[in-house]
């Protein structure tokens, strides 16, 4: 069975005080998970460790990171590597945010190298894809989505492939408020799947855990999780309130 995942995106929010404290008050709530059912933060970058430290007696919970770099080391001030990530014990990295694409100007083919950075130091990336609102407009978003998927994920073999994690966020609900209709996450998701599964077998689609990211808050968690194909949400602003995103946590199905 594949892993049902709420996944916590800070972004650039919060001190290091505030993220711990808020950690804590969500493992306060004692919410049952399990191998099958997990819940991961993605925290910024100098808060990893001490993140890291606040989960440690709780199994079913992770830290990921929100970004690493496509080289493996070098002359890239600033940055910070998959296997910088990896000497710190962190598991899960997101790559291909759509902020990262649209600040950083992140294409396909550099988040098929920063995919191959995690996969070489064991990291496992949460993939984002997703389409504006001028490509859903213009019903375009099933193409576009499919083209992130080849041009970024298709070149690895079926072994790397199987439980992985996608996150689909159409960037029209990031944010916004907007949310996409459970019926319109459904029926990306099953096209994800189906894009996956001709790719490699409907044994390699099915363990693939694709999170719903765009607007998921307390109230909508449980409606969006409950579709057939969606695995879960990777969650910005709600992520950033205990109780809001505790909620989340236990909308899991
Ligand atoms: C996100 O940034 O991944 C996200 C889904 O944000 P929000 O939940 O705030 O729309």
């Amino acid at each position: 069975m594949r892993k049902q995942i709420a996944a916590a995106n800070w972004k650039m929010n919060l001190t290091l005080q505030q993220g711990v404290e808020l950690i804590g008050n969500i493992l306060k709530n004692n919410i049952s998970l399990s191998d099958q059912r997990q819940t991961l933060f993605a925290v910024p970058f100098p808060f990893l460790q001490a993140a890291q430290q606040a989960i440690d007696a709780h199994p079913h919970y992770f830290i990921a990171a929100q970004n690493c770099h496509f080289q493996k080391s070098g002359a890239f001030t600033g940055e910070v590597s998959a296997e910088m990530l990896a000497s710190i014990g962190i598991r899960y990295v997101i790559v291909g945010h759509s902020e990262r694409r649209e600040y950083f100007s992140e294409s396909n083919q550099i988040l098929a190298e920063k995919i191959n950075r995690c996969l070489e130091n064991q990291l496992k990336p949460i993939f984002c894809c997703g389409e504006s609102l001028a490509v859903r407009e213009a019903g375009n978003q099933n193409q576009y989505v499919s083209t992130q998927l080849h041009e970024s994920l298709f070149h690895l073999t079926a072994d790397q492939v199987r439980n992985f994690i996608i996150a689909y966020e159409p960037i029209w609900a990031i944010g916004t408020g907007k949310t996409a209709s459970s019926a319109q996450a459904q029926e990306m998701h099953l096209h994800i799947r189906s894009v996956i599964e001709k790719q490699y077998s409907s044994e390699i689609a099915s363990s693939v855990s694709i999170l719903y990211g765009g607007s998921v808050k307390a109230n909508n968690a449980r409606e969006i999780f409950g579709e057939t194909d969606v695995d879960g949400g990777l969650v910005g602003g709600a992520s950033l309130a205990a109780e809001e995103f505790s909620s989340i946590i236990r909308s899991l199905q």
